[in-house]
């Protein structure tokens, strides 16, 4: 049931053995008789030399070293890290999506643009608004667009309006992009119930705010079920609501943004919409808009009419364009692959989302504190436990736990995060966990709280079943090892 970290592996350089060869280049290759003399190297490259048997063993095992959702349970709170179905891939990596250019004419690429049409449906239905744009790369990419979309309707209304109001239990992208986006970003504290103060909220508007971001459920899994409310003050100051739509898993079929009062939704469709991601690797953050701000939108957007799809780039008010070319077409595609399979299915995803935390929080809640538990006793599809209790007792701190975690052969929850919960731990099961997995991993979680009392040093000291042991994060940041030449052996 969980995953065996392998022993350190070394590089294809140092495992290079002279004159070891995993292929025969015929003799006629070697001679270059194209190659103009002066272009031509004067020593062979330093290639790694290889059997082709080491070099197949050498990437299984590298591959071994690895964790992902395909190998077990990875509660990373927030990121939605849910077992992204095969169909996905081999859809996304079809030759009739995949093998085109994106400065083909529209009339070459009908199918790709119906693809892009459909989808941006499908999400303007998930998400009550009522035109999508797939233009960005990430979550804080949307982020940054939606706020600049908020700008331009305030100017374009003569309007003079530079706060933006973002509750402290957001995401740190939510501040971040806000203000990059030029806005004074305004925090909206919390409540005893872990949802946002209404008081403090309406001090807070007035003639300059232009909106409000606001994800919900929040970052501690909590509902926020004043969101009506919330929305009539912020509605009546003249601003308007962005909603942060990574969390979509949460409430994906059952509820829509658009009907709790949102103007704007991102969607990460690298998280709920089963990309596979975590490594960086391309994502895609579609954005929905009600339709009194399509006018602002980037263009092209994918316009149909009657069989034929094309570029639309009639939009006089657009903030601009965000990304080359029509964005991460692959993550579309597994998106729309995702939709289809689903179809009327979909509602289940988020209900099982939610049953999963539920469950596995309720595993939990003797052991851990969980906090604002009295005042808001059920979560959506996370929770966030506190090890402050634990730290306190034992001077064993979040961060311990979470490598300690990686012995017993699962991914760490999120750690530190948010920032209102103390030595916080914020698990995220996701809907694809069976019953049985939540259940291991809630005993190995009481597991190490127990070794924290009983041999606290030897928490402090863990990762020792991984591949690498405890990392020295202020070294590896101060003095980064960026070749395998400068590893200390
Ligand atoms: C992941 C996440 C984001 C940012 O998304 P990226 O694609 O990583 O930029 C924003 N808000 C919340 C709540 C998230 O979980």
């Amino acid at each position: 049931m969980f995953h065996q970290a392998r022993h350190d592996e070394r590089t294809v350089f140092e495992l290079s053995s002279p004159g070891r060869r995993g292929l025969k280049v015929p003799a006629a290759w070697g001679k270059c008789p194209d190659v103009p003399e002066n272009l031509r190297r004067d020593d062979p490259p330093e290639l790694p030399e290889m059997s082709v048997r080491e070099v197949v063993r050498h990437y299984v095992v590298l591959s071994q070293m690895n964790y992902g959702v395909d190998s077990g349970i990875y509660p990373l709170g927030s990121c939605t890290m849910k077992f992204n179905p095969k169909l996905g891939e081999a859809m996304a990596a079809s030759d009739h999506v995949m093998s085109h250019h994106p400065h083909e004419a529209p009339t070459f690429v009908q199918g790709n643009l119906a693809i892009m049409h459909e989808l941006a449906a499908m999400l303007a239905c998930i998400s009550g608004t009522d035109v999508v744009t797939l233009q960005p790369a990430a979550g804080a990419h949307a982020e940054f667009l939606g706020a600049k979309i908020i700008d331009a309707f305030h100017r374009g209304n003569g309007d003079e309006r530079d706060e933006m109001l973002v509750p402290d239990t957001a995401h740190g992208t939510n501040p971040a992009s806000s203000a990059m986006a030029g806005f004074k970003v305004v925090e909206i504290p919390s409540g005893p119930d872990g949802q946002v103060d209404i008081d403090a909220l309406r001090a807070a508007v007035g003639s300059r705010t232009a909106g409000l971001m606001l994800t919900n459920p929040n970052t501690l899994g909590i509902y926020e079920e004043r969101i009506g409310a919330i929305a009539g003050i912020v509605h009546d100051a003249g601003g308007l609501l962005y909603y942060d739509g990574a969390n979509l898993n949460a409430l994906i079929g059952q509820a829509t943004p658009g009907d709790m009062g949102f103007d704007i939704v991102h969607f990460n469709l690298h998280k709920t919409f089963s990309t596979p991601h975590g490594g960086g690797g391309p994502g895609a953050g579609a954005i929905g808009v009600k339709s009194f701000l399509k006018e602002y939108l980037p263009a092209p957007l994918v316009v149909q009419s009657g069989d034929e799809y094309a570029l639309s780039y009639d939009i006089p008010k657009s903030v601009g364009r965000v990304r080359q070319h029509h964005g991460n077409f692959a993550v579309m595609v597994r998106a729309y692959a995702y939709l289809l399979s689903l179809g009327s299915e979909i509602g289940d995803v988020s209900y099982r989302a939610v049953v999963n935390s539920n469950y596995l929080m309720t595993l939990l809640k003797d052991e851990f504190e969980v906090p604002f538990i009295t005042k808001t006793p059920h979560r959506m599809h996370e929770f966030v436990v506190s090890c402050e209790k634990i730290r306190g007792d034992t001077g064993v701190t979040a961060l311990d736990i979470a490598r300690r975690l990686l012995d017993y052969g699962v991914h760490a929850p999120t750690v530190y995060f948010p920032q209102v919960v103390k030595e916080a731990l914020m698990i995220e099961p996701t809907e694809t966990e069976e019953p049985e997995m939540l259940e291991a991993f809630a005993d190995i979680l009481i597991r190490v709280k127990q070794e924290c009392y009983d041999d606290p040093d030897m928490v402090k000291g863990a990762p020792y079943n991984t591949a690498r042991r405890k990392l020295d994060l202020y070294k590896a940041t101060k003095t980064p090892v960026i070749s395998w030449m400068m590893r200390e052996r």
